[in-house]
């Protein structure tokens, strides 16, 4: 029987559990919940049908350890320019979508989940005590652990706002700054810092012969990003690993540091910034038969769901970064798959409330696709394409705001 808004009613009603409220969480709860209201998904690149005839009542919790949605890919920028940092971070409680009755918030970290009982114990911020929430499906969407500066220390926005100012206020006034690990974030932090801080001696070493040496990528993509480097006024050393930091005499009341590298060269600089940190899978809180020997969570190869064997697995999906899926980890494929959630989970609740049988998409392995902000202009890799750079690749993938107006709260 319809609705006011004409939408068919269902027999029952879902709770949904989503950990982790970045790129894939709440890609997979926004389009989840426009599917619920009858709407086309927001990401609706992949969805052949109409728009559903039928209202889910839906209620979903959303649990982050951060009071809001940070703008990760930004973090290079971000941290050392105060006005990006201030765009980067919402409040959840600022988004309008999660302002509605249907979305409950909870600043916390998920300690452990029982697949059995559908039950995840999470350790509340607000409270400083265990509370435990049940689900009929749960996303796990918490990606990667990964330390300062890659990523902002900070938890709570406000925390944040001070962390990029003092940051800001470190890499300015430091004598010389120096970037260690020429991947993806080193690449990008060292190029960006020059841009915002042209006047700073900038020098970002790398311990492989060729920078982005861990990715696969072509040379012609390492070497585009090493010529911009040095055109921006990057003073790149290659195939240098630092072999040893230590804090030097103090001049005026700056410290110094002095860095030893394996060719034994000495380097001192004002200041060190190091992209090494490992990336760990924050996934401790699953089952362990649940994950591969890294800690990725093993999904269905088309569906996103559990794997493994374990009660309701199919009621336990993993999304981005945290699911072991191959190619390089973006945050176009987390919201890409947040999305196919989705999808599949709607099939399910409705073939739950029909009797029917889901219908679900199957995602394709994601080609090796890149894109570098590197200061005023961008380099970008494509199987179809190749390398392509300059400043209008820059517009077109990154905008004004670092790609952040692209980001599933956004649209
Ligand atoms: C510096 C940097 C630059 C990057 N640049 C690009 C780029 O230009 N383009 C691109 O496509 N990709 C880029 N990436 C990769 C991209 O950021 C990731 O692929 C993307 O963030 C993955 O999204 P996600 O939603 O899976 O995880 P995340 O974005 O890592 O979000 C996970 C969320 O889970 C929360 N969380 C973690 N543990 C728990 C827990 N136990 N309980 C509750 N909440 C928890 C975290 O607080 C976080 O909000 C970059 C990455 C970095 C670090």
């Amino acid at each position: 029987m319809p609705s006011n808004d004409g939408l068919l009613a269902v027999a029952r009603s879902f709770r949904v559990l989503v950990i982790g409220g970045s790129y894939g969480g709440l890609s997979a709860a926004l389009n989840l919940w426009d599917l619920s209201r009858g709407r086309l998904p927001r990401f609706n690149y992949a969805y052949d049908g109409p728009a559903p005839a039928h209202r889910i009542p839906i209620q979903t919790t959303i649990v982050d350890e951060r009071d809001g949605y940070y703008h990760l890919i930004g973090t290079p920028k971000s941290l050392a320019c105060e006005k990006l940092a201030a765009e980067s971070w919402t409040r959840f409680q600022d988004i309008p979508a999660l302002k509605s009755p249907d979305f409950k918030i909870i600043q916390g970290s998920v300690s452990s989940v029982d697949c059995a009982t559908k039950v995840a114990h999470i350790l509340d911020t607000a409270t400083n005590s265990t509370i435990t929430e049940s689900y009929d499906y749960l996303i796990v969407a918490s990606g990667l652990r990964r330390g300062y500066p890659t990523v902002p220390r900070s938890l709570r926005r406000d925390d944040y706002l001070e962390e990029a100012r003092k940051h800001t206020e470190n890499v300015r006034n430091a004598r010389g700054v120096v970037v260690i690990g020429g991947g993806a974030v080193g690449v990008e932090m060292a190029a960006e810092l020059k841009m915002l801080e042209p006047q700073q001696k900038v020098t970002l070493i790398h311990s492989r012969d060729r920078l982005l040496s861990s990715e696969p990528l072509p040379d012609d993509f390492a070497e585009r990003a090493y010529s911009i480097l040095q055109q921006g006024g990057v003073a790149v050393i290659l195939g240098q690993r630092v072999m040893d930091t230590t804090a030097v005499d103090v001049e005026g009341d700056q410290r110094m540091w002095r860095l030893t590298l394996g060719d034994g060269r000495q380097i001192t600089t004002g200041h060190v910034l190091s992209a090494i940190s490992r990336c760990i899978p924050t996934s401790t809180y699953l089952p362990p038969q649940t994950l591969n020997e890294d800690g990725y969570v093993k999904v269905q190869p088309s569906r996103l769901q559990f794997s493994a064997d374990i009660p309701n697995a199919e009621h336990h999906y993993a999304v981005g970064d945290l699911a072991a899926w191959p190619g390089i980890k973006r945050c176009g494929g987390a919201m890409h798959m947040g999305h196919y959630a989705a999808m599949n989970i709607h099939q399910q609740m409705m073939a739950e409330c029909s009797g029917g049988k889901p219908t679900l998409k199957t995602l394709n392995p994601f080609p090796a696709v890149i894109g570098l902000a590197l200061g005023t202009k961008a380099v970008s890799y494509t199987p179809d394409e190749g390398t392509k750079h300059g400043e209008e690749l820059l517009a077109s993938l990154f905008g004004e705001d670092m790609g952040n107006s692209n980001s599933p709260v956004m649209l």
